[in-house]
C-alpha cells in the first residue's frame, strides 16, 4: 500500500476536526477549563489551514498565504491555551501580532510571489509562538505533572523545526525550505504534522488528568478549615520523612502545638469565632517556619510541625519564635481583639530515634507538662522523662517536675 501526500492530509484533517470537537466538548463539560476552548480553536484552525492548503494546489500563492496565516492563528491559540492552563491572562495583542504582521506583508506587492521571503517570514513568526508555548509550560514546572516535560519537549522540537527552515531556505524543498516542492517532502511534512497533532492531543489530555489527580490528592491531605496538612498527610509524609532522615543520619524534630484554653474561646465567641482563631494561628506558624518545614493539623486545636534536618537547639528557637509571636499577637476573633497563647512540646530523633509515633507521643507528653506548668511555654522532651516529669523548659518559667 502506498500513502500519498493527499491521503495523509485528508486523514490529518479528519483527526484534527475530531479533536477540535472533542476539546470543545471537554470545555463545555468542565466549565472553567477555558484552555480546552483555546486548544479546540487550535485544532479547528489547523483543519481550516489544511483545507485551504488543499485548495491551494489549484489556486496558487494567495491561498498558501492564507494557509500560513491560519496556521499562525492556530499556534497563537495554542500559546494562549498554555497561558490559561498555567492560570495566566490571555495576551490578545501578542497573540494577534503574528497573523497581523503576516497579513500586512501579504499586501506588499511582490511578497506573495517570493517563496523564499514567505518561508523566511512565516518561520520567523511561527517558531516564537511555539517557543512561547513551551516556555509557558516550563514556567509552571513547580506543579509536578509527569507529562509536562514531554509537552515542553514537543513544543520546543517544533519550534526548532520551524526555526531550522531559516538556514534551510535555499537548501531544502518546500515546505522545509523554499526550493521547488517535491511530493516526498510534502508527504513527510504532512506525516510530521499528523503525529505532532495526535501526540499533542494525547499529552494535553494527560496533563489535565494528572492535574486533576494531583488536586484530588492534595485535597485529601489538606485540612479544609486552615489549609494546613491533615492527620492523614501526617501518617504518610511523617513516616516517609523520618525514614529519609534515618537513611541520611540527619536529625529531625517534631513540635507538638496545642492552643491554650481554647475551649473558653469557643464558649465566648462560638465555634466560628474559634475557627477564626485557628486560621490566624496557622498563618502565624507559617510565618515562623521555613518553606521546607511541614505543619499538620492533627485535630481540634492540636497541631504538629515536622522540622527536617533540624537539631533540638534550632527547634527550640523555632518553637520559642512561635510562642512569642502568638503571645504578642492580637487576633481578631468575631471582630473582637483577643489574646491566644500556645504551649509547645519538642521531641527530637537525636533523643528518641527515628520513629514518628514515638516522637509524637513524647512531644505530646511534653505539651502536657507545659500545660501543667502554667501554659504559654515550650518544653523539650528528654530521654529521662517519665509521665509528668520533664527536665527542660523555656518560655515563661520552668516546667514542673512531678
Ligand atoms: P488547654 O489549655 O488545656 O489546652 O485547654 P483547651 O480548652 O484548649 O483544651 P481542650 O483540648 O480541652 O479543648 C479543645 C477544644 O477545642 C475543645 C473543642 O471545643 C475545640 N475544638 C475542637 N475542634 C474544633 C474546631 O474544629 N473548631 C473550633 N472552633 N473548636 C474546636
Ligand atoms: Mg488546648
Ligand atoms: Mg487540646
Amino acid at each position: 500500500m502506498q500513502l500519498d501526500a493527499f491521503t495523509i492530509l485528508i486523514f490529518g484533517i479528519l483527526v484534527k476536526a475530531l479533536l477540535g470537537v472533542l476539546f470543545l466538548v471537554f470545555w463545555l463539560r468542565l466549565g472553567r477549563a477555558i484552555w480546552f476552548a483555546w486548544w479546540s480553536a487550535t485544532f479547528l484552525m489547523g483543519v481550516l489551514a489544511a483545507i485551504l492548503f488543499l485548495a491551494g494546489f489549484a489556486q496558487g500563492e494567495s491561498t498558501l498565504a492564507v494557509v500560513a496565516g491560519a496556521l499562525m492563528a492556530a499556534f497563537a491559540c495554542c500559546w494562549q491555551g498554555a497561558r490559561a492552563f498555567e492560570r495566566r491572562r490571555p495576551l490578545w495583542m501578542a497573540a494577534l501580532a503574528a497573523p497581523a504582521i503576516w497579513a500586512g506583508l501579504c499586501l506588499v506587492p511582490g511578497f506573495l510571489g517570493n517563496v523564499t521571503a514567505r518561508v523566511l517570514v512565516s518561520s520567523l513568526l511561527i517558531a516564537p509562538l511555539l517557543g512561547m508555548t513551551a516556555f509557558e509550560f516550563w514556567r509552571g514546572r513547580a506543579e509536578r505533572l509527569p507529562s509536562r516535560w514531554m509537552v515542553i519537549a514537543l513544543f520546543a522540537t517544533f519550534a526548532l523545526v520551524f526555526a531550522v527552515r531559516v538556514p534551510l531556505v535555499g537548501v531544502a524543498p518546500f515546505p522545509f525550505g523554499a526550493l521547488p516542492e517535491q511530493p516526498n517532502a510534502v508527504a513527510l511534512f504532512n506525516v510530521l504534522m499528523f503525529f505532532h497533532t495526535v501526540l499533542l492531543a494525547v499529552l494535553l489530555v494527560a496533563l489535565n488528568m494528572e492535574r486533576f489527580e494531583l488536586e484530588q490528592r492534595t485535597q485529601a491531605q489538606t485540612d479544609s478549615l486552615t489549609g494546613a496538612l491533615n492527620r492523614r498527610a501526617f501518617m504518610t509524609r511523617g513516616h516517609r520523612l523520618v525514614l529519609r532522615h534515618q537513611k541520611s543520619g540527619q536529625p529531625l524534630c517534631l513540635l507538638f502545638l496545642d492552643l491554650d484554653r481554647f475551649k473558653s474561646l469557643n464558649d465566648r465567641f462560638g465555634h466560628s469565632g474559634g475557627d477564626d482563631a485557628l486560621m490566624r494561628f496557622v498563618a502565624v506558624v507559617h510565618e515562623c517556619i521555613r518553606p521546607t518545614d511541614f505543619l499538620f493539623r492533627l485535630g481540634g486545636e492540636e497541631f504538629c510541625c515536622l522540622l527536617p534536618a533540624t537539631g533540638v537547639e534550632d527547634a527550640l528557637v523555632v518553637a520559642e519564635r512561635i510562642r512569642r509571636r502568638m503571645e504578642a499577637a492580637t487576633l481578631s476573633v468575631a471582630g473582637t481583639p483577643v489574646k491566644v497563647t500556645v504551649s509547645l512540646g519538642i521531641a527530637s530523633t537525636e533523643t528518641f530515634g527515628y520513629d514518628v509515633d514515638t516522637l509524637l507521643r513524647r512531644a505530646d507528653m511534653a505539651v502536657y507538662a507545659a500545660k501543667r506548668a502554667g501554659r504559654n511555654r515550650v518544653v523539650v522532651a528528654t530521654a529521662d522523662d517519665v509521665e509528668g516529669g520533664f527536665l527542660h523548659a523555656v518560655g515563661r518559667g520552668m516546667a514542673a517536675a512531678s
